[in-house]
């Protein structure tokens, strides 16, 4: 499942192909995704110039000079592919549609295509405001995010401190594999109590969940370069961690077992002795 990383990796690897561009057709080859297609998504995007790419929390926005923006969510599964003269001279020839290719942006001679095996992706539309960002909490790179307002956030809430920093509502676009790893560079319990965090450790957990996201982001902009120009794809990438998916390794720190626990139905990665 895509975090705020790759989803801002994603969209900084198709704004150069769409900014500025005008979507010449918008194909759509099923009823919808997770959520049936708006009815009038097609002739809302047809023929508008995409002015803007934004990401907010986990979503893409693609601004259109219409006051249309277009909202994508990648689900579990979504990537997008693109294809135009640059990337042709790669597959010597334009790669054809395959059974999961649902939705064909063509931009005069740019192709962008979205790929979904599970269908758990969204893709809407909104004028003003849509109800998916209506409660979505601070952004992580904002100035809204800051010490003292996860330390008043955090106040009263007994919640572990993992199922806390999860909360969209609070801090945007955190997902489980970099809660872990902000968690770790922390020194901090997964299962600590939110309300018990002091306004220090409240800086510390700012400042790394800024450390591990720009780190996060960083690796996806080399992979960016190591595969998108070549295959034309642009999704998902690996990255080296600290304490997720490690169960059993050592700990970089002290050597001792990382652990794996069940957390709020999902797997939590942690030093018992370097977390307290
Ligand atoms: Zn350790």
């Amino acid at each position: 499942m895509p975090e705020l990383p790759e989803v801002e990796t994603v969209m900084r690897g198709l704004a150069p192909f769409c900014e500025g561009k005008r979507v010449t057709r918008l194909t759509l080859n099923r009823e919808g995704l997770r959520f049936p297609f708006p009815p009038r998504l097609k002739e809302s995007v047809e023929g508008a110039i995409i002015t803007r790419l934004e990401r907010r929390a986990k979503y893409l926005l693609f601004h259109l000079d219409n006051s249309w923006t277009m909202l994508s969510h990648l689900g579990m599964s979504g990537s997008f592919r693109v294809e135009n003269a640059a990337t042709a001279t790669f597959h010597h020839e334009r790669s054809r549609l395959t059974a999961h290719d649902h939705v064909v942006m063509e931009l005069g001679d740019t192709t962008l295509t979205y790929n979904d095996p599970r269908r758990f992706g969204v893709l809407d539309i909104f004028k003003d405001h849509h109800k998916m960002l209506d409660n979505v909490g601070v952004e992580p790179f904002s100035n809204g995010l800051h010490a003292a307002y996860i330390h008043e956030k955090s106040r009263g809430r007994k919640t572990p401190l993992k199922n806390f920093l999860l909360d969209q509502s609070i801090i945007a676009g955190l997902g489980n594999i970099y809660v872990c790893e902000i968690l770790f560079l922390s020194k901090l319990s997964p299962f600590k109590s939110a309300n018990d965090l002091t306004l220090h450790e409240c800086e510390t957990l700012t400042n790394n969940t800024r450390t591990v996201l720009s780190l996060a982001i960083e690796a996806g902009g080399s992979s960016l370069k190591d595969h998108a120009g070549v295959t034309g794809e642009l999704g998902y990438f690996s990255h080296k961690f600290n304490v997720y998916d490690r169960e059993n390794m050592p700990c970089p720190a002290c050597k001792r077992c990382i652990i794996r626990a069940k957390q709020g139905g999902r797997s939590t990665f942690y030093c018992e002795s370097c977390q307290k």
